[in-house]
């Protein structure tokens, strides 16, 4: 390709509406541009890194025994009402209606309708196992797009579905994707770990995030140092203090204090000069239109991934202000166990139980009481694992030690195991005639946000660092003075050699200062680079730069070829 007649509009100047490097560095590096919010063109370069993923997971997919098809963006909303996702769902879901006024939805995901072609055409045992997969748009309408194409409202995703007789079965596939899946993201050098997750609203019994360590990523996860624990932190299991779940009570006299104005832990503890784990907080919550108040320690954070999966709700949400009033007659900050409307249900956190002369609000306005005590003022709750593992806590493998780290989820895998299968009749008959539910996985990959995320990892002050396999291009040729009659013809010879030997090579043949070429070069992040300036008409040589570390060589032009090498 050569670069005067390429599409490819750097800038030099940081776009305001980015924020980490990769979105920066794609916008500045014209690999994509924003058409609206969460909808992003890929211009030639960035559709360039992007097709090299996807074979990249075509390869390792197909090595795995997967095969590829192509299904619709549009979904018929009936399939959607089968599986009881149509309600469930939310607004992620964007629905449209066509001109008879029927209802459909842009796919966000697509286990209705590969459930439904296999329900159409497997009848038995010998049909099975089958894993297919596509590599397609899907649109989910997230409540905040943001860093470009990693959190987009339309991205590409690869996402295959596997179809089993038994369990067995379902784990060896599962074992197959989660090793293609290391092979993939190997192979796109990225620097990640596969982690335990929580199986969300597409349900399921087994799971692991494929998490890009990164200091931008939106997700937590939880590693042990000792042992190979590393969770989502919305899934990491909390240890249960040393013993149990018996509630302890201390001798202190319950009493009513004014604590006006004071409705933060933050604010209550100072004034009444009190800790924050002496504080027991009430935080209430709607769940599938129920209230719900959940006791914690003052210190420790509510997880509400964990709460959703306790309570079993489809729907989750804090209540307003307004509901806190009527139900605990107070405005918001001042809500306690003592004397909460039996409307309320209530649970807790595990920790709690240990608490003994502890603060809470008195469901009156500036009002909270001290030397609260469990079964004298308050009737124990129910508890759960409900808080945030933290460094504080010990590994709930071994007991060892939990570091907190950043990550950018680039892939997921479920065991779904019968949940679609089920609700939507997609059967076979077993080798007695029985007829059973077929057994399923799924197993994703962002695509878009693999490209993102291998920039946020692989890059320096001047520009992305390609990893070799995943590059747009194999070299960029720079030459210094295109006037120059020497230079441009050994440029063209070599362009034209390495193509030959199967590179793929862009020719810096623009009119343009030495010093624009080779800051486009690096901004772009083509692994290597040859040089061809004047050095060549002094000792006939060029230069080799390698982007990553910077290294230059000098190399006699004819021998130029041997030392370069493709990418894959
Ligand atoms: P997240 O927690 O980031 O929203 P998810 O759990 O909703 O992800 P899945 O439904 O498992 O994601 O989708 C499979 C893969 O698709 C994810 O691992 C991620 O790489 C990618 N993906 C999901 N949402 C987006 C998005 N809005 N933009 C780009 N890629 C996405
Ligand atoms: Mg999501």
């Amino acid at each position: 390709m050569r670069y005067s007649q390429f599409f490819l509009p750097t800038l030099k100047e940081v776009p305001a509406e980015a924020e980490i490097a990769s979105h920066i560095l794609m916008l500045r590096a014209g690999m994509i541009r924003k058409l609206a919010s969460g909808l992003y063109t890929y211009l030639p370069l960035g559709l360039r890194a992007l097709r090299k993923v996807e074979d990249i997971i075509r390869d390792e997919m197909n090595k795995a025994g997967a095969q590829e098809l192509l299904m619709p963006v549009v979904q018929p909303a009936e399939l959607w009402k089968e599986s009881g996702r149509w309600d469930h769902y939310g607004n992620e879901l964007l629905r449209i209606k066509d001109r008879h006024g029927r209802d459909f939805c842009l796919g966000p995901t697509h286990e209705e309708v590969i459930t439904d072609l296999i329900r159409k055409h497997i009848r038995s045992y010998r049909d099975l196992p089958l894993n297919l997969y596509q590599i397609q748009t899907k649109f989910r309408d997230e409540i905040r797009p943001r860093f470009g194409i990693m959190r987009a409202r339309e991205f590409i995703m690869k996402d295959a579905y596997s179809f089993s007789i038994d369990e067995a079965s379902l784990d060896q596939i599962y074992q197959a994707m989660y090793k293609a899946y290391c092979n993939i993201f190997d192979r796109c050098g990225l620097d990640f770990r596969p982690v335990e997750a929580d199986t969300g609203s597409i349900g399921g019994h087994a799971s692991h995030e494929f998490m890009v360590l990164a200091e931008t990523g939106e997700d937590a996860i939880a590693c042990c140092t000792k042992c190979n624990f590393a969770a989502n932190t919305e899934l990491a299991p909390v240890k249960a203090q040393e013993d149990g779940l018996e509630f302890l009570s201390g001798n202190e006299e319950l009493r009513t204090v004014e604590t006006p104005g004071k409705k933060t832990v933050e604010e209550v503890t100072e004034f009444l000069d009190k800790k924050a784990k002496q504080l027991l907080k009430t935080l209430l919550f709607i769940a599938d239109n129920r209230p719900v108040a959940v006791l914690m320690r003052g210190d420790h954070e509510l997880n509400e991934v964990k709460l959703k999966n306790v309570l079993g709700a489809q729907s989750l949400e804090m209540a307003d202000a307004e509901t806190v009033e009527r139900l605990t007659k107070a405005p918001v900050g001042f809500a306690g166990p003592v004397g909460l409307s039996s409307e309320v249900k209530v649970i807790g956190d595990i920790a709690i139980s240990k608490m003994q002369d502890f603060v809470t609000g008195a469901n009156k306005k500036d009002t909270h009481f001290t030397g609260v005590n469990w079964k004298r003022d308050v009737p124990p709750p129910k508890l759960f694992d409900l808080r945030v593992i933290t460094e504080k806590d010990p590994c709930p493998r071994c007991g060892g030690e939990i570091e907190i780290k950043r990550g950018i989820e680039v892939g997921h895998i479920f065991k779904l195991g019968t949940k679609y299968s089920e609700t939507m009749g997609a059967t076979f008959l077993d080798a007695k005639g029985r007829e059973k539910p077929i057994i399923m996985g799924c197993y994703g990959i962002g695509v878009g946000r693999t490209v993102a995320a291998a920039i946020e990892q692989n890059h320096d002050e001047k520009g992305i660092v390609f990893p070799k396999p995943i590059a747009p291009f194999d070299v960029i040729i720079s030459v210094i003075n295109i006037k120059d009659k020497e230079m441009m013809n050994t440029a063209e010879k070599i362009y034209s050699e390495l193509k030959q030997k199967g590179m793929e090579v862009l020719l810096d043949d623009r009119k343009e200062r030495p010093g624009v070429k080779f800051k486009d070069a690096e901004l772009i992040g083509i692994p290597q680079r040859i040089t061809i300036g004047k050095k060549l008409k002094q000792k006939g040589v060029v230069e080799l730069t390698i982007r990553k570390t910077g290294e230059i060589t000098e190399v006699q032009a004819d021998k130029i070829l041997s030392k370069l090498r493709p990418g894959a």
